[in-house]
């Protein structure tokens, strides 16, 4: 389907609703009915039918119908939250007893999820190093029931080679999951490669202005259905219609802005390589990323986050130079309009860093929209400062 038919057309039945161009925001909890069989039959199937707003919306079924269609996928379900969004997705997919396999460091959230809800339920989680297959298939265990994968992730922008993962997964009745926030539908498509479920925290690209906190699963119809039925109704977390209006409003200028983005993140790369406070830049696009040969297979680019380790012995060094930006914010997030910036020793105490930790002198940005130059220029100051 073409990516402007998406963005600007799919969904939008504009003759319902007064030839508006911006669809409504249908701020409703519940629809009438004036047949009780017309009623019957929404108890009976709640995902058809326009019944009470926990469920099915209107505003919300035309992001449904766009994010689904960019990922190649069936249906998609968004929620109010990309953690909502990763609950959901693993929960429905694993009972009492059960084993998931997941990547090192996944999001935050994941991770507590598999860490202290899950194991209440008798539900143990292996953390593997990703890079490698063989890591994968060595960690099933008959009771494996589902594989959790963010590719790249947020911090060292690790990669899992989807497709060879999908088919290990997949004659194994293995469900596959996959966080795909970094590159969005636009550069990576899990379910086209053999992944279940596509996951994106939806606060990042597709809101695209830091203005809307929200998540999207997209899959088969039968994935999306046996979701909705359940944790999607029973959790009640999914988005509310302003909030999917907002969304749809990013989807607008998602390709505009990735482009923008893309072109900053190589010119703020380009200065930061050459830089001699900078020992060292981790972006899966850059030659000297470990693999950078499945990321160039894999993802048509990488923009956005990138990581450097900051040559110093000193934590006050850092802490000086993000304090001394003056345009870059320092908060969490990323995706928006705006660069931001994150340093590595934020969350971890002061006696305990430790210059000669790489991993302690990291420091994440975010390239967002403005012009190159005034990045470099912010960045350039507080380094010199
Ligand atoms: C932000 C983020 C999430 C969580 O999304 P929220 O919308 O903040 O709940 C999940 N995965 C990744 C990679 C993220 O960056």
């Amino acid at each position: 389907m073409d990516l402007s038919y998406i963005l600007n057309e799919l969904g939008e039945e504009r003759a319902d609703y007064f030839n508006a161009v911006s669809p409504p925001i249908v701020q409703t909890s519940n629809f009438a009915f004036r047949k009780v069989e017309e009623l019957a039959a929404a108890f009976e199937d709640e995902m058809s039918t326009y019944l009470y707003s926990r469920g099915i919306n209107p505003t919300v079924d035309i992001l449904r119908k766009k994010l689904a269609a960019l990922d190649g996928a069936e249906d998609a379900l968004v929620f109010n939250s990309g953690a909502a969004a990763i609950f959901a997705a693993v929960l429905a997919n694993i009972k009492s007893g059960d084993h998931i396999i997941s990547v090192r460091k996944p999001y935050t959230w994941a991770q507590r999820m598999f860490d202290v809800v899950l194991p209440r339920f008798n539900v143990t989680t292996t953390y593997i190093d990703g890079t490698s297959l063989a890591n994968f298939e060595n960690a099933i265990r008959p009771n494996t029931s589902l594989i959790y994968l963010e590719s790249p992730n947020s911090w060292t922008y690790e990669l899992q080679d989807l497709k060879a993962v999908a088919a290990l997964a997949r004659p194994r009745g293995i469900v596959t999951i996959c966080d795909n926030s970094y590159c969005t539908p636009l550069f990576q498509r899990p379910v086209e490669l053999g992944i279940d479920i596509s996951l994106q925290s939806a606060t990042k690209y597709i809101g695209g202005h830091s203005d809307v906190v929200a998540g999207v699963i997209a899959g088969s119809a039968a994935m999306m259905k046996k979701i909705f039925d359940s944790e999607y109704l029973n959790i009640g977390s999914g988005i509310q219609p302003f909030n999917a209006w907002l969304l749809i409003r990013g989807l607008r200028t998602l390709p505009i802005r990735l482009q923008q983005v893309a072109a900053n993140t190589e010119k703020v790369l380009a200065y930061l390589k050459q830089h001699p406070k900078v020992e060292k830049v981790i972006f899966p696009m850059d030659p000297s990323f470990p693999q950078y040969e499945l990321a160039k297979k894999q993802m048509g680019n990488a923009f956005g986050l990138l990581t450097i380790v900051y040559r110093t012995d000193s934590r006050q060094e850092i802490v000086r130079f993000c304090e001394s930006l003056q345009h870059i914010m320092m908060a969490v997030s990323w995706g928006g309009h705006e660069s931001l910036i994150i340093p590595k020793c934020a969350g971890i105490r002061p006696e305990h860093f430790r210059s000669d930790r790489e991993d302690h002198r990291m420091i994440r940005l975010y390239i967002g929209l403005e012009a190159a130059d005034y990045i470099i220029a912010d960045l350039d100051q507080g380094f010199s400062g």
